[in-house]
C-alpha cells in the first residue's frame, strides 16, 4: 500500500524493530544499577551515545536522550523564558505547531517573527540586524519545513547567531533521515524525533552546548542531569539501528538525485495534467520527499478520501492540524489564502517510496482530478467525511 505520509510518521524499520526487541529482552535492566548486568546495558547506552553524536558532529556529552521534539521544544522555551524574563524568543514564522505552542506560552506576548522571502526562507541579513539591534533571548529556526519541504538556511543562521552571540536552536526534525547530518552540531540546540526517520514513537533526542546550564527536567542525574527519568534503552538503540541503516542513503548524492527528479517529474506532470494547480515553494530548495499541492477545486479532505480509496495515504497538512479546519500557517506565510489552503493536500514520500509508487499516485491524482471536477463543490469537511 503506497504510503506518501512520512511527515507525519514512518514504519518501525526492520532494523529498528530487531535492535528493540533485542534489547528489550536481554538489555532490560536500569543502566544506573550498580551490578554487572546494569553495567552493561550503561556501557551499551553509551556506546549508542556516541555512535549517533558522531552522526550529527557534536560531542556524545551534548546529546541527551528524551521523548521527541514536543518536548525538546518545551524544555527548551521554558528554560530560556525563566531565565530571560525580560527577553524574547524569535522564530520563524513557519515554525512546527509544538515551537510556536511552547514558545506562546512560555515567552507569552514576548514573541517575534524573523523577516522571510515570500517563500518562507529567514532573510539572513534582516536576521543579522535583528540581533544586532535587540538580542533575543534564544532564536529558533526549524531546518526543513514539515508542510512544505521549504529548507532554511540553517547553517548560515547558525553563524550569525554565534556572532551574535545569541543561542540558536534548530528544529531538524524533518531533516533528519533524510539529508547529512554532520554540521547539525554547529547547531547550539537541536531537537528531533526517531519515529520520522524508521524509529520508535516516543523517543528522541536534543543537543546542547557543552558545559550549558541547560536542564529539562529533573528527578533521578539520567542524561548528565539534564533530563531526570530511567533512560529507555530499547527504543534509543531501535533509533540509532533505524539511523545507521539509511546512513548509506542519506549520504549519497545519487540517491538523493535520483528521489529528487521523482519528486520533479511528478510536480511536472501533474502541474500539465490539472490546470490551475500550485506548488508550495516550488522554485525553491525543498526536502526530496514533500510536496505541498494547492488543488484547483474540492476541499483538500475531499481528495484525501478519494486518494484513500484508491490505496494511497496523503495528508492535508501536518499531520497535528488534521481534522481542524484551520487554514494552514505555513501556507499563510507563503501568501496563500485561507480558502486555499482548505485545498492544500501533502505528499510526503520515504526510503522504500519507489519511482513506480510516484508514477502510480500521479495516475490516481488525475484521476481524482476527473472526478472532482464533475462534481458540485462539496459542503463542510464533516459532509465530505460521510461521502
Ligand atoms: N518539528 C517538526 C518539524 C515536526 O514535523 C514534528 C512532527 O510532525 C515535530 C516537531 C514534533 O514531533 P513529535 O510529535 O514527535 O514530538
Amino acid at each position: 500500500m503506497p504510503y506518501f505520509d512520512h511527515n507525519a510518521t514512518t514504519p518501525l524499520s526492520p532494523e529498528a524493530l530487531d535492535a528493540w526487541s533485542a534489547a528489550a529482552s536481554s538489555a532490560w535492566q536500569n543502566p544506573s544499577s550498580l551490578y554487572r548486568s546494569a553495567a552493561r546495558v550503561r556501557n551499551a547506552l553509551e556506546a549508542t551515545r556516541a555512535e549517533i553524536a558522531d552522526l550529527i558532529g557534536c560531542a556524545p556529552e551534548r546529546l541527551i536522550f528524551n521523548s521527541g521534539a514536543t518536548e525538546g521544544a518545551n524544555a527548551l522555551f521554558q528554560f530560556f523564558a525563566s531565565r530571560h524574563p525580560e527577553k524574547s524568543i524569535l522564530l520563524s514564522s513557519v515554525e512546527h505547531p509544538c515551537g510556536i505552542a511552547a514558545a506562546t506560552r512560555f515567552f507569552d506576548g514576548r514573541i517575534r517573527f524573523a523577516n522571510a522571502d515570500d517563500q518562507s526562507r529567514v532573510i539572513l541579513e534582516k536576521l543579522q540586524q535583528d540581533l544586532e539591534s535587540d538580542p533575543p533571548a534564544l532564536v529558533s529556526i526549524m531546518a526543513a519545513n514539515n508542510e512544505t519541504g521549504v529548507l532554511q538556511p540553517w547553517e548560515k543562521i547558525a553563524e550569525i547567531c554565534r556572532a551574535a552571540g545569541v543561542p540558536f536552536h534548530c528544529d531538524a526534525t524533518q531533516w533528519i533521515g533524510k539529508l547529512p547530518t554532520e554540521n547539525l552540531g554547529r547547531c547550539d540546540f537541536v531537537t528531533a524525533s526517531a519515529h520520522k526517520t524508521g524509529g520508535p514513537k516516543g523517543i528522541g533526542f536534543m543537543i546542547v552546548p557543552e558545559g550549558s546550564a541547560f536542564y529539562g527536567q529533573t528527578g533521578g542525574e539520567q542524561e548528565f542531569g539534564k533530563r531526570g527519568g530511567t533512560e529507555n534503552f530499547p527504543s534509543i538503540s531501535a533509533l540509532h539501528a533505524a539511523w545507521t541503516a539509511i546512513q548509506g542513503s542519506v549520504n549519497s548524492i545519487e540517491q538523493l538525485e535520483e528521489r529528487l527528479l521523482w519528486r520533479r517529474k511528478f510536480e511536472k506532470t501533474l502541474t500539465h495534467q490539472i490546470p490551475g494547480l500550485k506548488i508550495a515553494g516550488q522554485e525553491v530548495e525543498r526536502l526530496w520527499n514533500t510536496v505541498s499541492l494547492i488543488l484547483p477545486k474540492g476541499a483538500n479532505a475531499r481528495w484525501v478520501r478519494k486518494l484513500d480509496r484508491r490505496g494511497f495515504s496523503v495528508s492535508t497538512g501536518s499531520a497535528c492540524s488534521s481534522g481542524k479546519e484551520a487554514p494552514s500557517h505555513v501556507l499563510e506565510a507563503m501568501g496563500f489564502s485561507a480558502e486555499e489552503s482548505q485545498r492544500s493536500v501533502r505528499v510526503s514520500s520515504g526510503w522504500s517510496t519507489s519511482q513506480e509508487d510516484w508514477q502510480n499516485l500521479e495516475t490516481a491524482f488525475i484521476e481524482v482530478f476527473e472526478e472532482i471536477r464533475e462534481e458540485p463543490e462539496g459542503g463542510s469537511l464533516t459532509t465530505v467525511i460521510q461521502i
